[in-house]
C-alpha cells in the first residue's frame, strides 16, 4: 500500500496543527537546545510509534474531529483500494493496527483542513 507512510512535512504539521506542539529546530552551533521552545534534548515525534498514534487520537478526539477523520479515512481508503471491501469491525481493526499508517492518514486529513 502506498501513500500511508509518514513524511516529515506530515509529522511537522501534525505537531505543529494538530498537537500543537513545537517542530523543535537546532542549530549547528548548538545541536541540544531547540531555538524555538528552548528545550534541551528533545526529538520531533516521528509518528511511527503506539505513543504518537495515541497523542494523534487523543488530539482528534479533544479538536472534535475524530469522528470526521474516521469517514475520511474510511471514504479515502475504499476509493483508493476499492477492489478490497471490508467490513466494519474489520476496518476498526485495519485503521488501529499499524501506528505510522494511522498518523500518515490524519497528517493526509489535516493537509486538507487547511
Ligand atoms: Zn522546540
Amino acid at each position: 500500500m502506498t501513500g500511508y507512510k509518514m513524511t516529515p512535512g506530515l509529522a511537522k504539521l501534525l505537531t505543529k496543527k494538530l498537537l500543537d506542539e513545537c517542530w523543535h529546530k537546532y542549530t549547528t552551533t548548538d545541536k541540544y537546545t531547540c531555538i524555538i521552545c528552548k528545550k534541551m534534548f528533545v526529538a520531533n515525534r516521528t509518528f511511527t510509534t503506539p505513543d504518537d498514534a495515541h497523542a494523534v487520537m487523543l488530539a482528534l478526539k479533544k479538536k472534535g474531529i475524530y469522528g470526521q477523520f474516521y469517514m475520511w479515512a474510511k471514504i479515502k481508503f475504499t476509493s483508493e483500494d476499492r477492489h478490497v471491501y471490508f467490513d466494519e469491525w474489520v476496518w476498526d481493526l485495519w485503521f488501529h493496527s499499524n501506528d505510522e499508517r494511522f498518523c500518515a492518514l490524519a497528517g493526509r486529513f489535516m493537509e486538507g483542513r487547511k
